[in-house]
């Protein structure tokens, strides 16, 4: 290996982005993607979704074509954990006894599902979702419309309940705080997404305390058995109570870790030609002005880029908004903007909300935060224009769907 490779630990979508932005930023160097998944990297958005609705994902998810990486000179490694990183000799060590020597390297690890630590947590019947398997085995486990519990109320809890509901599971959501997706999206919102469940059939409890898994014969789950004593009886438990960045190489080489591998805005860790992107990224946002880690697709997605510039010496700081989509039942969710959940914030409502389709923005000072389009789609960029100008925006013209988000601007006082 000459001296001036490039060494990606992580072949998700972030590792496969970082290869790629770096071969179309006219780096000429040896690149290796280490993956610990015996897949090519692919996208995981489809997993919770489609996957569980309509079948395995297979190769469409797929970040590149298995051809891609030797057609762009990339070494990929899969099937490999990296064991260690050794930060002063400039050196990754793999399964097996083999090291890797990197001029940079780009940590892209991801992340990993919280465990529920009670009592009968690995049961059969009882799952997760991260992976490929992990859909695959959940789509394989909602035929038959089994009784279906659902720990966790967030992003994976209700894309899950609102695919096992639309096989007609009877399903259960259970959340530790009073109303799920209420801190993150305020109380008017998350009543949005409650109705959406509840309206559908599925019994959506909220601050709920999780004790013990039940089992019946052969190891596997029969019921949940609940704080205040309720025993529900369950088929099917899935759990998803959130992810932890996977950051165990980046401490034990004596990186900055908190909330993550903490990285500038160039994504650039503590130590020297280390850097570090996507979900275990906690990167300073320009913007913001603030330390942000950030677990969705769009952020591993984009966040490459920087890393490649960086890379390649060119100054340009990951700015980016976040932004997310969510597609539960016929509702299509996007939404842009970062909202800090422990400041209360406005919330503008732009069209009907009865119809299921309108916008919300979130609001601080008068000036937006976020912004949320419910089956209203392509205005994420206007949004994103409206958050970075920073400017006070007439509530009125905000909340009239007639009037083009574009023009507010023009309108905004400052
Ligand atoms: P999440 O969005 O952080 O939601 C986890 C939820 O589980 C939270 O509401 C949390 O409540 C609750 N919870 C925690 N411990 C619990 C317990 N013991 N019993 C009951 N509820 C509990 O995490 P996730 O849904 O697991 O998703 C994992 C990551 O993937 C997230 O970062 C998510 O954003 C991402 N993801 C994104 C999408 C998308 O963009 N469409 C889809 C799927 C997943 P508290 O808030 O009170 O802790």
């Amino acid at each position: 290996m000459s001296a001036n490779d490039v060494v990606i630990v992580g072949a998700g979508l972030a590792g496969a982005k970082t290869a790629e932005a770096l071969r179309a930023g006219g780096y000429g160097g040896g690149i290796v993607l280490v993956g610990e998944e015996r897949h090519l990297p692919y996208e995981r958005p489809a997993l919770s979704k489609e996957g569980l609705i309509d079948g395995p994902v297979g190769e469409k998810v797929q970040v590149h074509p298995e051809g891609w990486y030797a057609e762009h000179d990339v070494d990929l490694i899969t099937d490999c954990p990296v064991t260690d990183v050794d930060v002063r000799a400039h050196r990754v060590s793999l399964t097996g006894s083999a090291s890797l020597r990197y001029e940079s390297l780009v940590l892209t690890t991801g992340a990993a599902p919280r465990r529920l630590r009670v009592e009968g947590s690995d049961l059969g019947g009882v799952h997760h979702l991260r992976t490929v398997e992990d859909s695959t085995a959940l789509y394989a486990a909602l035929a038959g419309a089994p009784r279906t519990v659902v720990i966790g109320g967030g992003w994976i809890g209700l894309e899950v309940a609102a695919a096992a509901r639309s096989r007609g599971a009877e399903v259960t959501v259970l959340e530790q705080a009073p109303v799920p997706m209420e801190r993150v999206l305020g109380t008017r919102m998350a009543d949005v997404l409650l109705r959406a469940h509840r309206d559908r059939g599925v019994d959506v409890r909220g601050g709920v305390e999780v004790r013990a898994l039940l089992p019946q014969g052969h190891g596997r789950v029969a019921a949940v058995l609940l704080g205040d004593g309720t025993v529900l009886a369950a088929d099917v438990v899935v759990v998803g109570i959130g992810a932890q960045p996977r950051t165990e190489l980046a401490q034990r080489s004596g990186l900055e870790v908190s909330n993550g591998i903490v990285v500038d805005a160039g994504l650039r860790s503590s130590a020297p030609d280390v850097y570090a992107a996507g979900d275990t990224a906690n990167a300073w946002h320009p913007t913001l002005g603030r330390h942000l880690r950030v677990e969705h697709w769009d952020n591993a997605l984009h966040q490459p880029e920087t890393v490649a510039a960086s890379i390649l010496g060119v100054d340009a700081p990951y700015d980016r908004l976040p932004y997310f989509f969510s597609d539960q039942y016929d509702l299509g969710l996007e939404y842009t903007g970062w909202v800090d959940p422990t400041v209360a914030h406005d919330v503008v409502v732009r069209g009907d909300e009865a119809s299921g389709r309108f916008m919300a923005f979130w609001l601080r000072d008068g000036r937006v935060a976020a912004g949320m389009g419910v089956n209203e789609w392509g205005q994420m960029d206007a949004v994103q224009d409206l958050i970075r100008s920073g400017s006070l925006v007439d509530l009125s013209l905000l909340a009239d769907p007639d009037v083009p988000l574009p023009d507010l601007d023009a309108s905004v006082r400052t």
